[in-house]
């Protein structure tokens, strides 16, 4: 999912890389660190919590920042903020919300498109500060803190040839990708990142009004990793570090490829969704259109610019499209692509949906012309192709997360307003809201399901729709891990009733 034309920033390199008491709210001693796997009876009383960390709450200088998500579209006021620097933090900030019943979000990257990881008069507890990466070579293992992004993760396991698979935007948090899915270039080569998810750690409630944190595994836990494989997003307690299965990978090849115009969509877009699902697995491509230009964005994983050529030939043959070429490090290409977020629009909505036949003539018609009247220049329609790759095969303890027979990913995204200028966007956002409706309603013929990690708000089955039949299950891991239903938001899991 990109915003603006890449063309101009290919070379171009993205930046990147004490207790406090709540005065007032609560007194005491910090509740002890379990990290033993024995359950607490719902009548065991944790002793009062304090909150730990680094605290912004209301009237701090650094409250404003601190509470802004990346999509301003959506504004809260939380009552306090907790940047948690050790997982004991996390543990103090669950149990504090829940002995103070204070209503809780867990963030990461910021990124949500719901703005959900927020919440007015609430507590919020960010983990992006907790930043560590141990890399075991021998083992092919990478242990991360939960608020690594995914640049400084890209990075990092570049820095000695490794990767996994991971979203395209450097800034949005590893931890929240992963948990709903994770798709990205690498995903047809290497899988969604959550299928790389070997183990983590993770804060849940406990006892009557308490919190601990466990260790989750293939060994231990194994429910509960099948649950954080594609619906961890909030709903069973808040990750602190995660654990992956890491792949050797030296170089990539990255191709940008730019038509003007929208006048050879018909043949580009069905050209695409005719070879990319079903080319060599090492091939990850995006399409996006613009109302002026549309745009393939390639990454042939530890391939050759001539290998890529070759593949994508009955693509770079139709009028003659500008074509650029890079080969190098995936941590140095994935940087060299990134966009700054100041140079964003500030306002943005989607709508995710996925596709198992190709679409038709008419359905490409319909994309071509709510593109030409689309609310602004950076808005787009978005695709990823998947097919035959990777992602087919469901990780060993498997995953929750079940879109692995599908075509292509796709969604139309509108972005307006300017940063930095509160309300820049307010003329714009009702036409931007209706386009995305209308689009999205145009488009449900040839499409089904949806991306937990891009919500759909307007959607009445949005539960079988992130997760098929999954979700019955879901619920029970729920039930086991939040039977009190702590973990809620607008879209959340509940727990099952039996
Ligand atoms: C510009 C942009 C580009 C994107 N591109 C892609 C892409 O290429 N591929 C892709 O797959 N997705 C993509 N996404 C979607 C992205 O994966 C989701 O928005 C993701 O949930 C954001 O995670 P975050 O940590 O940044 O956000 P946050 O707002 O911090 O969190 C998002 C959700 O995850 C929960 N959460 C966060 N951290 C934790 C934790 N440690 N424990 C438990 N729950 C947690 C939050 O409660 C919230 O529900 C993109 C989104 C944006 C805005």
């Amino acid at each position: 999912m990109h915003d603006l034309s890449r063309r101009k920033l290919l070379k171009a390199t993205a930046a990147g890389a004490g207790a406090v008491v709540l005065p007032g709210i609560v007194a005491g001693s910090t509740p002890s660190f379990a990290t033993d796997d024995s359950r607490l009876s719902d009548s065991v009383k944790s002793p009062p919590a304090e909150l730990t960390g680094r605290i912004v709450r209301p009237g701090d200088p650094d409250y404003p920042n601190a509470s802004l998500g990346w999509d301003e579209l959506f504004t809260h006021y939380p009552l306090v903020i907790v940047f948690a620097q050790e997982t004991q933090d996390v543990v103090n900030a669950l149990t504090w919300s829940r002995q103070n019943d204070v209503a809780l979000r867990v963030r990461s990257g910021r990124h949500s498109l719901e703005g959900w990881s927020n919440v007015d008069n609430g507590i919020v507890i960010d983990v992006s500060e907790l930043k560590s990466a141990q890399i075991d070579a021998t083992t092919r293992t990478a242990t991360v803190g939960a608020g690594l992004n995914q640049l400084e993760a890209v990075t990092t396991l570049g820095q000695q040839n490794f990767a996994v698979t991971t979203g395209t935007e450097g800034s949005v948090g590893l931890s929240g990708a992963t948990l709903g899915g994770g798709f990205g270039f690498l995903t047809r080569y290497l899988g969604m990142a959550c299928d790389s998810l070997v183990g983590a750690e993770v804060v849940v409630a406990s006892g009557a009004d308490g919190a601990r944190a466990i260790e989750v595994s293939r060994e231990k836990h194994a429910d509960l990793l099948w649950a954080l494989r594609g619906a961890g997003n909030g709903n069973f307690g808040i990750v602190t570090s995660l654990t992956y299965k890491v792949a050797p990978l030296r170089s990539v090849t990255y191709l940008q490829v730019t038509w003007e115009g929208l006048d050879d969509l018909p043949e580009i877009f069905d050209t695409w969704q005719r070879i990319a699902p079903f080319a060599d697995h090492r091939l990850g491509t995006q399409l996006e259109i613009h109302p002026s230009q549309i745009l393939l964005f390639a990454v042939l994983a530890a391939g050759t610019e001539a290998e890529a050529r070759e593949i994508l030939e009955p693509l770079l043959s139709i009028d003659t499209p500008e074509v650029t070429v890079q080969t190098g490090g995936w941590g140095e290409v994935y940087a060299g692509f990134q966009i700054p977020t100041d140079a964003e629009p500030a306002n943005w909505k989607f709508f995710s949906q996925f596709t198992r036949e190709p679409f038709p003539t008419k359905a490409i018609e319909l994309i071509r012309a709510f593109m030409l009247e689309a609310p602004s220049e950076d808005s787009n329609f978005f695709a990823q192709a998947f097919g035959t790759g990777a992602q087919t095969e469901e990780p060993r303890g498997g995953s929750a997360y079940p879109h692995r027979d599908v075509l292509f990913y796709s969604e139309p995204g509108a972005g307006w307003g300017t940063r930095g200028e509160p309300n820049s966007g307010d003329a714009t956002t009702p036409v931007a809201q209706a386009w995305i409706a209308e689009f999205s309603q145009a488009l449900r013929p040839y499409v089904d399901g949806a991306y937990v990690n891009v919500p759909n708000i307007g959607m009445q089955d949005w539960e079988t729709a992130y997760w098929g039949a999954n979700f019955d299950r879901l619920r029970k891991i729920k039930a086991k891990y939040d039977l009190h239903n702590i973990f809620q938001y607008e879209q959340s899991i509940p727990p099952a009733t039996w």
